[in-house]
């Protein structure tokens, strides 16, 4: 008897030339990049944490639970068998397995929980991280996380509920808060009418001894099973910013009904409904008549967060092409031999440090906020812009990505399927394109100093970058996409200058700053490849 048990069976062949499962690998002691920016930014005496983050999200063990999460999607119960209304969601085990590590790893606390410089840099490493594992339930595990900076508009009720929200448990049970050993938060703002534009807002809040009565609609509104829920509604005196409980103090459901679950193109671990508010019960979060406001300190996290979720799908859809590349071979060569895909993937190599640096160095804005003035004003056009610019460049990168496993690539067992139909969510979500960018031209009226800040970061590193600052696009709104854009590459240029090997420095200012191939693998050819496809795992290639 001949040939491996594995491929026993196929009289016709023997199964050869595929690669081996990527899996039980670090993803973050494989990612050498990565470990560059956490020591720049601060957050060094994190690694142990952020090493077993990685050892986690590489494993067998959290891959086959995202796929499960994935493909076991979760189901609306509108009723029980007997008829009651219970308004609840069935998620797959792989779900709540998922979600209890997530909580674990303090993804939506460690912000908060610790108070060391780099606190915010760690969590965000962490959230790049577990953005390769399941995307998903980092939907839940930020909104918790932010809605911190939104309750702090309300330190009374704040107060009430904070250690259960930070606790590093993980409660999925539908009972009221107090029963419960751990809370996750969510957010329903968005309305059929408009959720770019919040000022459309219609549901009305009608006050009653204790807090304030909701009547109205909400269109989207993700992990409705959680605990509490920030919402918007009309009071007299204006939109205002609301929290309300899933369940009342007596068990009961909160006024509330799920009317559908939305059938989403990706981000399908995850249940995203369409609800009802029928005298929800809501307790006003700041100012009435503030509500848009009051979210905004919230949007800023969420914002970065979107960065980090779309530079680590980068990362993991880069992974994928590179791991399938060093073991497939194709005309007497490995496929990473061939002259041209090497261009392609050093291409899209440079592309993933370069959305990882871009997204840190908003994280790390953020962390150094509190103690300094200079960096608070930087974070402001910070966020927004990491947020439109590494957004946008996931479907493409997971496009290409895809395209280097061949058709293995367009198949669901593979895991770019899922990558590529997840990549356009964190572009659209917590401000679209248009929006951010709009949000960008805002922040350049508003903080004026936020500019010449970033021209004397960017200043004095290349010539080309020196060159690049010359050329701003016009601060007009149908410029603000250019805007934002010359923004994004001048300022990641420059991180790369100052913190990444040079070749791939100066590979990426000659491309993205002069003119380079309009898409990816044009790299002109006396480019340092070798160097390039070696720091993606710190290795040779
Ligand atoms: C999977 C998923 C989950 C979601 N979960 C939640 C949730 O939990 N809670 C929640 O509240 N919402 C949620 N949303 C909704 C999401 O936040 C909104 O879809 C988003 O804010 C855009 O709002 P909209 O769909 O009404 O689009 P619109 O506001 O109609 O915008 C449509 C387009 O017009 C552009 N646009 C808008 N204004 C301008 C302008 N002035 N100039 C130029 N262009 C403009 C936008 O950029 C966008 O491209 C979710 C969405 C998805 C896809």
């Amino acid at each position: 008897m001949s040939g491996h048990m594995t491929d026993f069976g196929y009289a016709t062949h023997e199964v050869r030339n595929q690669p081996p499962e990527r899996v039980g690998f670090n993803a973050c002691t494989t990612d050498p990049a990565l470990g560059a920016a956490v020591q720049a930014f601060g957050a060094g005496w994190a690694r142990e944490r952020l090493d077993e983050a990685g050892a986690l999200v590489g494993s067998a063990q959290v891959q086959a639970l995202a796929r499960d999460a994935n493909r076991f999607t979760p189901e609306l119960q509108t009723h029980d068998r007997f008829g009651r209304r219970i308004d609840w969601v069935r998620f797959h085990p792989a779900w709540h397995e998922l979600m209890g590590m997530v909580r674990r790893a303090g993804l939506h606390a460690l912000g908060w929980t610790e108070t060391r410089p780099g606190a915010h840099v760690a969590r965000a490493a962490l959230a790049y991280l577990w953005a390769q594992g399941e995307a998903g339930v980092g939907c839940p595990a930020v909104m918790t996380f932010a809605s911190i900076a939104a309750l702090r508009h309300a330190p009374e009720i704040l107060a009430e509920y904070e250690a259960k929200i930070l606790s590093p448990a993980y409660d999925p049970r539908p009972l009221p808060p107090a029963q419960k050993q751990a809370l996750g938060v969510a957010m329903a703002m968005t309305e059929k009418q408009g959720g770019s534009d919040l000022r459309q807002t219609e549901t009305v809040a009608e006050p009653v001894a204790g807090g304030y009565q909701l009547t109205g609609h909400k269109w989207f509104f993700s992990v409705p099973t959680s605990d509490l829920f920030l919402t918007l509604a009309r009071t007299r005196g204006g939109i205002s910013c609301f929290l309300a409980q899933g369940w009342r103090d007596d068990g009961s459901r909160n006024f509330l009904q799920l009317q559908r679950l939305k059938d989403k193109c990706g981000n399908r671990s995850n249940a995203s409904s369409e609800v009802e508010f029928r005298g929800l019960e809501a307790r006003l979060v700041g100012e009435e008549g503030r509500g848009i406001a009051t979210l905004l300190d919230m949007a800023h996290l969420t914002r970065i967060e979107c960065a980090l979720g779309s530079a680590g799908l980068i990362r993991q859809a880069v992974a994928e092409a590179m791991h399938h590349a060093r073991h497939r071979r194709a005309f007497q060569r490995r496929l990473i031999e061939q002259p041209l895909m090497r261009n392609v993937l050093a291409d899209l190599v440079l592309e993933s440090e370069a959305a990882l640096w871009l997204s840190m160095r908003a994280a790390a804005a953020l962390d150094a906020s509190a103690r300094d003035e200079k960096e608070r004003s930087l974070s402001r056009i910070l966020a927004p812009v990491a947020k439109y610019w590494v957004c946008k460049r996931a479907p493409v990168v997971a496009a290409e990505a895809l395209e280097c496993l061949g058709g293995n690539g367009y198949v669901e067992e593979h895991v770019l399927a899922r990558l590529y139909r997840d990549a356009p969510l964190n572009g659209l979500w917590e401000g679209s394109g248009n929006v951010i960018c709009l949000d960008v031209l805002r922040a350049l009226q508003r903080v004026p100093e936020a500019e010449p800040l970033l021209r004397q970061e960017l200043a004095g590193l290349h010539p080309r970058i020196d060159g690049w600052l010359r050329q701003m696009p016009a601060a007009t709104e149908e410029s603000a996409r250019a805007l934002t854009e010359w923004l994004a590459l001048g300022i990641t240029a420059a991180l790369l200058c100052r913190h990444a090997p040079a070749p791939l420095a100066e590979a990426f200012v000659q491309t993205r700053l002069a003119g380079g191939g309009r898409h990816f693998g044009a790299l002109p050819g006396e480019m340092p490849f070798e160097g390039i496809l070696g720091r993606f795992f710190g290795e040779a290639a």
